[in-house]
């Protein structure tokens, strides 16, 4: 292991946002080294539903940055191994009020140039014979959408930069400080190791109590924690990822629809929107059903109240939304997990430079697998710009 090299970027925290750093500054030739804590990423980066969708995002920035993401990681995909399916994501709307803020939805995606389609309630029905009949309204399709492999991504990114573009990984290594010293940024870590760069980026996610918290906001940052679940290989096949009527309700682009205004909320979806629950399927390879999620917020200085239970009473309430929407060979549980994330939610991810080397880059919420290529390419070309 080199002790006390320089690099020109320094890398806190392996996650997606912290591993496509890496990826975009080797790219412009830079040399880098990407520390993190544990023996393997574990956080959100793995945790999550794996789903790219910039139709959710907002119309603006995100919506964009979505779709930078999805042409990065095609290139990706033609230049190394990593695991992305181009499957669409579909819409599913469970009464006339949704379908209506789909169509709107639907212009507005075609004057941004962006494929969409609008079906029937029947033509929807056709395509995705999972889903139940009583449920389905109609459905919008986007064909464009893809969904990664969240348990292999990171990882796979990770060995090919290592194997083809030079990057230096050191796992185990929890970083302890990091200041600006001689004029560049000094890092230590756990182990008594001491590395510089020119620049250090921390995308050391949700944790933020560890690293220069006085550098984060009081207010605006939440800790958000989701529970998901595998329900046991299917025989029956889906097409592509599917997204309820409650996420037409949750996702910020439907909320542009003039439409949107006239949706009426029933006390059983009050229930559910109190737990943050929105139902979204998608098929794993191995035919398994990742099904979630739920959203539970609190100030990010304390995520205590959070707990680390699994409850049980939003599994059930995530089951039986699920079970009107679709119908399986087995509903059994193979696996139930949570995964927390930060989320700046007025700028929508938190970014701080500190002494002209030291730059925080977190926050990015619900979104970093959709935006995270295109939102950390954006950043970096403007790190090395000034
Ligand atoms: C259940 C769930 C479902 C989701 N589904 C989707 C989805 O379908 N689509 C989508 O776009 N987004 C989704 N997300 C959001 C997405 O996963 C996050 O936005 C993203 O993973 C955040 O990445 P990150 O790199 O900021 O954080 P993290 O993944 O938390 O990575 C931070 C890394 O820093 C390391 N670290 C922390 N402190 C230190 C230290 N001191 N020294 C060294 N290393 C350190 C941690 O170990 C960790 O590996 C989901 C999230 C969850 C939890």
């Amino acid at each position: 292991m080199i002790k006390n090299r320089k690099y020109d970027l320094v890398v806190v925290g392996g996650g997606i946002i912290g591993t496509f750093c890496a990826y975009h500054a080797l790219k412009k030739g830079k040399s880098v080294l990407l520390l993190e804590k544990d023996s393997q990423p574990h956080e959100a980066s793995i945790r999550n539903f794996g789903q790219i969708i910039p139709s959710g995002q907002s119309l603006d920035t995100w919506f964009q940055l979505g779709r930078k993401s999805l042409k990065i990681y095609k290139e990706l995909q033609e230049e190394s191994a990593i695991s992305l399916t181009k499957n669409g994501s579909w819409y599913i709307a469970s009464d006339e009020q949704e379908m209506a803020v789909l169509e709107e939805m639907a212009s507005q995606f075609q004057a941004l140039d962006y494929a969409s389609n609008v079906f029937s309630a029947e033509a929807t029905l056709d395509k995705n014979p999972a889903l139940n009949k009583e449920y389905v309204k109609g459905g919008l399709f986007l064909p464009e959408e893809a969904s990664i492999n969240p348990v292999l991504l990171v990882h796979q990114l990770r060995e090919f930069l290592i194997k083809h573009l030079g990057l230096h990984y050191h796992p185990s290594c929890p970083v302890i400080s990091v200041e600006k010293k001689r004029g560049i940024a000094m890092i230590s870590t756990s182990k008594k190791q001491t590395f510089w760069g020119d620049h250090v980026i921390l995308a050391n996610g949700h944790d933020t109590q560890f690293l220069l918290p006085e550098h984060y906001p009081t207010t605006d940052l939440k800790i958000c924690k989701l529970q998901m679940m595998r329900l046991v290989p299917q025989r029956i096949q889906f097409s592509a990822n599917l997204l309820s009527g409650l996420s037409i309700r949750r996702y910020e682009s439907f909320k542009s629809c003039p439409s949107y205004a006239t949706l009426k909320t029933s006390d059983e979806q009050k229930v559910l929107q109190s737990k943050g629950i929105h139902i979204l399927l998608k098929q794993a390879e191995d035919g398994s059903i990742i099904l979630g999620d739920s959203h539970e917020y609190v100030s990010a200085s304390d995520e205590s109240p959070l707990g680390f239970e699994i409850s049980a009473e939003i599994n059930e309430l995530i089951l039986s939304e699920a079970k009107k929407i679709v119908t399986l060979d087995s509903w059994e549980l193979d696996s139930n997990w949570i995964g927390h994330y930060l989320e700046a939610k007025q700028a929508e991810v938190y970014t701080k430079t500190i002494d002209q080397v030291i730059h925080i880059v977190n926050g990015i919420g619900g979104k970093g697998v959709t935006t995270s290529p295109g939102f950390t390419y954006e950043y970096i070309q403007q790190l090395y710009s000034i």
